[in-house]
């Protein structure tokens, strides 16, 4: 049985003792000017100095200079005024160098008198405090460089409740969606985003209430009523105890991309079927002349013309490859281009129709001859695809101490002013032309990258409905690039 009458004064003084040495913090009690009378355990462990070693310094020596500075000046004087002074963070210096972080509250005992008698100090590690702090504080500048990152993002960033309110967004769904932060405030995930390409509204939320993220191809609606093509990824962001608190969702503006896979989709059923037509032709008038074992010129011109078209086709398709392979260049030779002007015409030319030709009576330029034949041949194919069978067109060829110029007009459908700058973007073709007449939209471009390989420039004057100018200008001395040309 536990004795109440053990537990004496003594005991408890020389238990108190116990604890004082045993305490996992420090206890220091120094003289009024730091000179240190007694350590315990834990002081030993924190200065790395043994109690005998210690009682031997101040306080104040054990810390790092600026800290001993502040000690002396800020410090100290505090604690005289004040009587108390608590948490305040040192380093003390151990005999190897090594730092210890450490928190120390003072107690400044007065004699009798009123004078100061004693400093009483507890003194607590801080190195777990510190290493948190710092993880706090590196955590904060990765969060702010992420901050950086989504607000200077060109894909429109934007954070909402589970019901879809949204509730943040960076400047890049401002442009996009082109609403005001108040606007935008109060709508909705669904008044941005347009759930209707097979991606129901409901599945999506639910499937982000459930935790999961979401892909999506869409269109995005801005104020102005317009869509943009955007693929969206929605990230459910799940609280501590594992419910979606808010959903963000990166939305990026496709619209160009899929305009030119459109493009290029129709680019590729429109070329085997143009590749498919002269062919077709080949072999029918073989198989007529065939069939009744006769020679006939006019079965013969016709599958000339069309192994020429056919020819020209296929030098289309390699030249625009090559040139979006940056592999693309010219071999530049002086001759004289008037036989070539001439030569090409006189092979458009049909019995319905000649070609009317002006040319001095020799232009000897630097160029490459076949691509400047190439070049005349595509802006001919157009001049007689896009006017009527005996409507004129005529080829002329000027020529001054700067510059060639080599103009091709017909007297056809002509260009509407909405297209005309877009005629030399590859795959372009008018909307009023592609159910009636076939063609790549790849002429143009070509024939645009081949005079700016020679340092000159194509130009087109039209008139809708009445006819359209092409002209072909490069200068006549050599400007052009004979090394690959890059890509635009
Ligand atoms: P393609 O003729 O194969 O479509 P091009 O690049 O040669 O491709 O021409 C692009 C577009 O420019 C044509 O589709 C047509 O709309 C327009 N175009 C070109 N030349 C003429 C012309 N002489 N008259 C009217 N439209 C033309």
């Amino acid at each position: 049985m536990w004795n109440p009458s053990v537990v004496n004064d003594d005991l408890l003084k020389a238990s108190l003792l116990d604890l004082y040495e045993q305490a996992p913090a420090g206890y220091v009690f120094t003289a009024p000017g730091g000179e240190i009378l007694r350590v315990n355990a834990a002081m030993e462990r924190l200065t790395g100095y043994s109690a005998d070693e210690l009682t031997a310094r101040r306080l104040q020596d054990l810390l790092t200079i600026g800290g001993k500075i502040f000690y002396e000046n800020q410090y100290s004087p505090l604690l005289r005024m004040q009587g108390v002074v608590d948490e305040i963070a040192f380093d003390f210096v151990q005999p190897d160098g090594t730092r210890v972080p450490v928190l120390m509250n003072a107690v400044l005992r007065l004699d009798e008198a009123g004078q100061p008698a004693l400093i009483a100090a507890t003194v607590f590690s801080a190195r777990s405090r510190r290493s948190y702090e710092l993880e706090l504080l590196q955590e904060r500048i990765r969060a702010d460089r992420l901050a950086d990152v989504v607000r200077a993002s060109i894909d429109a960033v934007v954070t909402c409740s589970p019901n879809g309110g949204v509730q943040d967004w960076n400047a890049a769904a401002e442009r996009m969606f082109g609403h005001d932060a108040d606007a935008l405030r109060r709508l909705h995930l669904r008044d941005l985003l347009s759930f209707d390409r097979g991606t129901e509204y409901g599945g999506v939320m639910a499937s982000l209430v459930a935790g999961v993220p979401v892909s999506v191809e869409t269109s995005a609606i801005a104020t102005d009523g317009a869509t943009l093509d955007v693929s969206v990824s929605l990230t459910p962001h799940l609280d501590e105890v594992g419910s979606v608190d808010s959903i963000s969702a990166i939305i990026r503006d496709v619209t160009e991309r899929r305009a030119i896979e459109r493009l290029q989709h129709e680019f590729l059923a429109m070329a085997s079927h143009e590749l498919r037509t002269p062919l077709a032709v080949i072999r029918g008038q073989s198989q007529v002349m065939r069939r009744r074992r006769s020679y006939s010129e006019t079965h013969l011109d016709t599958i000339i013309d069309q192994t020429r078209r056919l020819a020209r086709l296929i030098d289309d398709l390699l030249t625009a490859s090559e040139m979006e392979a940056d592999r693309f260049g010219l071999h530049v030779a002086e001759i004289d281009i008037v036989p070539m002007v001439r030569s090409v015409c006189r092979q458009f030319g049909s019995e319905e129709r000649e070609i009317g030709v002006r040319t001095p009576d020799e232009a000897v330029v630097p160029v490459d001859r076949h691509r400047l034949e190439q070049a005349l041949s595509n802006l001919l194919t157009n001049a007689v695809k896009y006017s009527s069978h005996s409507a004129a067109i005529e080829v002329s060829l000027h020529l001054d101490d700067r510059e060639a110029a080599i103009e091709v007009t017909d007297h056809g459908m002509g260009i509407g002013p909405d297209d005309v700058s877009h005629l030399f973007e590859r795959f372009y073709r008018a909307p009023n032309v592609v159910e009636h007449v076939k063609g790549t939209g790849l002429g143009l471009y070509i024939t645009r990258r081949i005079m700016e390989a020679h340092g000159g420039r194509i130009d087109v004057t039209s008139d809708p409905g009445r006819g359209s100018t092409f002209a072909l200008r490069f200068p006549v001395t050599i400007g052009c690039k004979s090394t690959a040309v890059p890509a635009q």
